[in-house]
């Protein structure tokens, strides 16, 4: 039989596509328009320029509330708001090393004691508003003790309004459990379809979705261990993303750094941390992802910036912005010099200047140690965390 020109097949393809006919083409898909591309590679860009990185301030209430009490305060929506607003009015400065921060729903139509919006204090900091999208984790039935994330309900809806109030980008958070026969077959592909599922519905939107599967540190595996099951996990996320279409210049990724479980028996050096985060990186993401901001995943302040920082420093292959997203590692040091107290406000946010700054220096493998005091060694693991 004759095979017909090549435009007419085409012409059948694109009938195919239009119809939604029953086919096996699953090849055929749009990305989303030129204009929406342009807008969400600008985002993500701007979040990872050189030197600046996240300040992830999305705790939930309930873990809001952990923080609160660990320096005497009670949860309070007024105390929450205080602390955010000590946060959001530190020196402009702040804006040469943070180029993003992480809101909880709450404190995004929260305001400082003038009136002036919290997201109002990001812009003139020329920081970006982002947004925790994620409602948490529900256990997987038959599994052991792991789960998914849920938050897929209304996605969309809060996703476009979110954008109206002046967000542009997101993250949701899954998490996986590193045990004798865990991560599982079933929670790596439910979570990496959840995160595809939530990286499209951002992408419809405007947003640039933050793809986080943490791979938790608790455990006593080494980091072997920890590297092959990273390098697995991601496999499994990008292997999604591809499947949903995801633009993945207009992503980011939030991963574990590899490093020993908490109760591994020896110390890792940072430089065999930056090896093994590296070289899974190497082997799983591609180079059309433009940056990954690592979670602090309970490593102290100082621990995050300087395994940062041996990250950077790890010769070979790195075609993506190495930098960081973190929550503890961003701000123990400035709760515990707060307590609380107004007279503190001032010396709390000087903290949050020196620890930016570090990490600053650490995305660009040019940090000296000079932030390297007592208080910041302290571990900041919590076993199992939750956000
Ligand atoms: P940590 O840096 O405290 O691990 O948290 C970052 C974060 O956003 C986790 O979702």
């Amino acid at each position: 039989m004759k095979r017909p020109p090549s435009n007419a097949r085409m012409r059948q393809a694109i009938d195919l596509r239009s119809t939604n006919a029953a086919s096996p083409m699953t090849t055929y898909f749009s990305y989303p328009d030129p204009c929406l591309q342009d807008e969400l590679r600008k985002i993500a860009n701007a979040i990872v320029a050189p030197g600046k990185g996240i300040l992830a301030a999305d705790e939930s209430v309930g873990t809001m509330g952990k923080r609160l009490q660990g320096i005497g305060l009670e949860n309070t929506e007024e105390n929450r708001r205080k602390y955010r607003q000590l946060l959001f009015t530190t020196d402009k400065k702040i804006g040469e090393h943070i180029s993003g921060v992480i809101l909880f729903h709450e404190t995004l139509y929260q305001k400082a004691d003038n009136g002036t919006p919290f997201v109002e204090l990001l812009k003139e900091r020329g920081i970006i508003p982002g947004i925790k999208v994620d409602t948490g984790v529900v256990p997987l039935m038959g599994s052991e003790e792991e789960g998914t994330t849920q938050g897929l309900d209304d996605l969309g809806k809060r996703c476009a309004q979110y954008k109206k109030d002046g967000c542009h980008f997101a993250k949701w958070r899954c998490v996986l459990k590193i045990g004798k026969n865990t991560p599982s077959y079933q929670a790596m592909l439910e979570n990496a379809n959840v995160l595809a599922r939530y990286a499209s519905i951002c992408q419809m939107n405007g947003l640039v979705p933050i793809v986080e599967p943490e791979v938790l540190p608790d455990g006593d595996h080494d980091l072997d261990r920890a590297q092959k099951v990273t390098e697995i996990v991601l496999a499994f996320v990008y292997k999604a993303l591809s499947d949903h279409h995801i633009f993945l210049e207009g992503t980011l990724l939030k991963p574990n750094m590899v490093t020993g479980g908490m109760s591994y028996s020896c110390k890792y050096s940072p430089a065999d941390v930056g090896k093994a985060t590296v070289t899974a990186l190497q082997r799983t993401v591609p180079a059309a992802v433009p940056g990954v901001t690592f979670l602090s995943g309970g490593q102290s302040e100082e621990e995050a910036t300087v395994n940062l920082d041996a990250i950077n420093k790890q010769e070979g292959k790195k075609p993506w912005a190495l930098t960081f997203s973190y929550g503890r590692a961003l701000q123990a040091s400035v709760l515990k010099v707060w307590g609380g107290k107004d007279e503190n406000i001032a010396a709390a946010q000087q903290e949050l200047m020196k620890r930016a700054k570090a990490n600053s220096l650490a995305a660009t493998g040019k940090y000296d140690g000079s932030a390297a005091a007592e208080s910041a060694t302290q571990s900041l693991f919590v076993p199992d965390h939750k956000y």
